[in-house]
């Protein structure tokens, strides 16, 4: 995890959500903020940087 593990939202960093919505993200988006599990039930995850075309380094 390139990141900081804290919330986006809260700041929280004992509970962060890592499932297979997240695992999804990730796949699709270059940065998905890690999000707790009370935020998700409110809030959407949030993502940057759109993966249009995957360029292998
Ligand atoms: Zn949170």
């Amino acid at each position: 995890m390139l990141l900081d593990d804290i919330c986006f939202y809260c700041g929280d960093a004992t509970d962060l959500v890592d499932d297979d919505d997240i695992a999804r993200l990730r796949d699709q988006f270059g940065i998905v903020h890690p999000i707790c599990s009370v935020c998700k039930l409110t809030k959407p995850v949030k993502t940057r940087n759109v993966i249009k075309s995957i360029k292998q380094k």
